[in-house]
């Protein structure tokens, strides 16, 4: 704080200091304050050490109050010692992955994840001499198989994004650690509402906490969480590479999270209902959801999520090939509607060909199932028959 003085200044000094303390009492406000600040002061050089000393607040990178707070809530949630808070999920994302990796070694990677995180594996990483392999992480055999002596990671997401499979957390945690790697796990589809991987043996749980956590698609962050010796690798590349969350994004995603169990049992709910729905359609070639018992993981995802309303709020459909039909579905939707994101409190679209898997080449997406008639739901938290009555009378588009 500035120095409180009787001393009278100049009108364009004063203009400086003026106001700048409250002076009634202003402890423990209902809702957190935001401290949009990019310094602290500090008295003297005996009280800057001390605050180097306890980790205090000195420099916004390093540390800022709303983002510890925020910290706090996420180690809370994921059942971690101790996590980093970045300025978007992939932030968090990258921001692991190069704290753990160095020249030499190699990471086994699922084959279904978010397009960017597979750029990264794949293009970024090579030019640190870091091989990536990347099988169906489903299939157990394939991992045991692509696991070589120098192989230090393993990555995988809760739900695979866009095909919504599930893998075997426990089991592919104790693969990793029989060969000494560490195990990363995405776990954005889900949150800490739906499975919290670090209890499933995951070493690292990222989030992109723009989605269903923050909730209301007004921000974008993303958070690592999980043991306190990772975390402190992570924390100290967050500071160098400087992606850390601004104060008002962490103050803004701690307030979503505020609500994040409501909304996202609603959404897990909603988007049973849905895909059950969905399902009885005849335009409808396939509903892509793991509390459906044609899914490959059904009774896995049973037992890692609880039951079917608890299978996470996301939906992948297969409809036609067709894109004039696509559109005319599209446009007769009343309720949701196409957005570049996912996990907000509205149901919204996307055309993963379009989008996350843009850049992806024709064969790999293929292989992976992406084909143009697939569309991706996040379901929201509307009235769940509401919805349900909204897709059906879209899809009589392809009736025509
Ligand atoms: N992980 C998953 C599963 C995602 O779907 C996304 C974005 O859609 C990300 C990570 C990246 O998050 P962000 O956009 O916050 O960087």
């Amino acid at each position: 704080m500035l120095k409180q003085t009787d001393k009278e200044f100049s009108f364009e000094t004063s203009l400086l200091r003026e106001g700048a303390y409250i002076n009634a009492p202003a402890t423990n406000p209902e809702t957190a304050p935001i401290y949009l600040t990019t310094a602290f002061n500090v008295e003297d050089l005996d009280d800057l050490y001390e605050r180097y000393e306890e980790r205090g607040f000195c420099y916004n990178r390093n540390r800022n109050p709303n983002r510890s707070a925020l910290m706090d809530l996420m180690t809370y949630a994921e059942h971690g010692e101790a996590s980093v808070i970045c300025s978007s999920g992939m932030a968090a994302i990258s921001t692991s992955i190069l704290a753990l990796v160095k020249a030499g070694d190699h990471v086994l990677s699922d084959m279904t994840l978010y397009g960017e995180t597979i750029d990264i594996l794949k293009h970024i990483l090579p030019k640190y001499n870091v091989d990536s392999t990347f099988v169906d992480f489903t299939d157990l055999d394939a991992i045991k198989a692509s696991i070589r002596p120098n192989t230090v990671l393993f990555y995988t997401e809760t739900v695979s994004n866009p095909m919504i499979t599930v893998p075997d957390l426990q089991t592919i945690a104790d693969l990793a650690h029989n060969n000494h790697a560490v195990f990363i796990v995405d776990n954005t589809f889900m949150t800490s509402v739906g499975i919290r991987p670090l209890d499933y043996g995951a070493d690292i749980v990222v989030n992109s906490l723009t989605k269903f956590a923050n909730g209301h698609s007004d921000a974008v962050c993303g958070a690592a969480t999980g043991k306190k010796e990772y975390m402190d690798k992570v924390y100290e590349y967050q500071i160098l590479l400087g992606c850390t969350a601004e104060p008002f994004t962490s103050w803004l995603v701690q307030r979503g999270m505020r609500t994040m169990q409501l909304r996202v049992e609603k959404q897990m709910a909603n988007a049973a209902m849905l895909a059950k729905a969905l399902e009885t359609s005849p335009y409808v070639k396939r509903v892509n959801h793991p509390s459906l018992k044609n899914h490959p993981q059904h009774n896995l995802a049973l037992k890692q999520f609880g039951n079917e309303n608890k299978c996470g709020g996301m939906i992948s459909i297969v409809l036609e090939d067709d894109k004039v039909k696509l559109n005319a579905f599209m446009r007769r939707l009343n309720l949701a509607h196409y957005a570049m994101t996912l996990g907000g409190y509205r149901t919204t679209l996307s055309h993963p060909i379009s989008s996350s898997h843009y850049d992806t080449p024709e064969e790999e997406r293929l292989k992976m199932g992406i084909t143009f008639g697939l569309l991706r739901i996040s379901v929201g938290i509307e009235n769940g028959e509401e919805l349900v009555q909204d897709f059906l009378q879209a899809l009589e588009v392809y009736a025509k």
